[in-house]
């Protein structure tokens, strides 16, 4: 069709594209089989403190093992989960796998610390989510102040009444809230202050910059300082190098998430790694 249309140059980017569409629709219908297959799992990631260094949580980050395909990565598969709707029964199914896992630890006696599950916009508008959540908890028997949920800032930057409304909604269940990936939007300050989230997670992309980039250096110290203003924690994600947890730690970032510390890890191995390892907590 194209060809008729353009010519050959037309239809040589019609050819690629053709071959993109047909590739997602064939992820998309194995996607569909994937939770009934098994074939997703939860790795996690340690969470810590920027100064002690003790471990303070995890987050839970979706896998997706298909048998011919091999390891999917998230940012090829997660945006085709959203497109086709499959985002909210695969979303359902990471908050109880995470939730489950984290009871799990707990009864086999190693340290219970929060985890945290990131939230697509179709979950985060789905009218259910609250009882969702309610549902997940009790299945767990765990506290509502274990499970917190992310946000990405393009998400909570949305529809805004709507937005503060069910981000209250999920505050009053007692669980936490993050927003994920700041930085990377345009959050007015005014708007941030009426959203009841506990931290904001600062982007990758302006940790990769410290210690050499100047602007980054900048937007990141300005992050923190907003967050401190504010009464909101910052966790700083993608924290590679000593010199970039320095920086951090010096200009008061609270928590630190990245290959430093410890990599995302499938359940065995951060129960042996990094629970294990993890001291247990100090009663005062
Ligand atoms: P995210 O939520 O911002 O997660 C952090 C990403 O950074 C993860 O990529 C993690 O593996 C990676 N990362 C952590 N530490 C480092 C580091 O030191 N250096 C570098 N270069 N990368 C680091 P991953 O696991 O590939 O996930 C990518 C994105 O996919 C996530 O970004 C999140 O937006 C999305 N995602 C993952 N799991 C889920 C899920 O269950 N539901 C939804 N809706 N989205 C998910
Ligand atoms: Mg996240
Ligand atoms: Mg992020
Ligand atoms: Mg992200």
């Amino acid at each position: 069709q194209a060809k008729r249309e353009g010519g050959d140059r037309l239809g040589f980017y019609s050819r690629a594209s053709h071959e993109q569409v047909r590739e997602t629709l064939a992820l998309e219908r194995a996607l569909r089989q994937a939770l009934g297959r098994n074939e997703l799992r939860l790795h996690y990631q340690g969470q810590f403190d920027a100064v002690s260094g003790a471990l303070v949580g995890a987050e839970a980050l979706l896998r997706w093992q298909h048998p011919e395909l091999g390891l999917v990565s998230p940012a090829r598969f997660i945006p085709i989960a959203e497109s086709s709707g499959l985002i909210r029964p695969i979303g359902l199914w990471v908050m109880n796998e995470a939730l489950r896992q984290v009871a799990a630890w707990r009864d086999a006696g190693l340290p219970v610390v929060p985890v945290a599950v990131n939230l697509s916009l179709a979950q985060f508008r789905d009218p259910d989510l609250r009882d969702h959540v309610i549902a997940a908890l009790r299945a767990s028997g765990l506290s509502a102040t274990m499970l917190e949920l992310e946000l990405t800032e393009s998400i909570a930057m949305e529809d805004s009444e709507h937005t503060i409304a069910t981000v209250d909604s999920l505050k009053r269940l007692g669980v936490q809230l993050a927003i994920d990936d700041f930085g990377t939007g345009y959050s007015s300050l005014s708007y941030l202050k009426r959203l009841s989230v506990d931290r904001l997670k600062i982007d990758q992309s302006f940790v990769r910059g410290l210690r050499y980039d100047p602007d980054d250096e900048a937007i990141v110290r300005s992050v923190i300082g907003l967050a401190r203003s504010l009464g909101l924690q910052t966790l700083a994600e993608g924290v590679e190098t000593e010199e970039q947890l320095s920086f951090l730690r010096d200009e008061g970032c609270q928590q630190i998430q990245g290959y430093l510390k410890a990599r995302p890890m499938p359940p065995e191995a951060f129960a042996q790694q990094v629970l294990l390892a993890a001291s247990p907590p100090i009663v005062s």
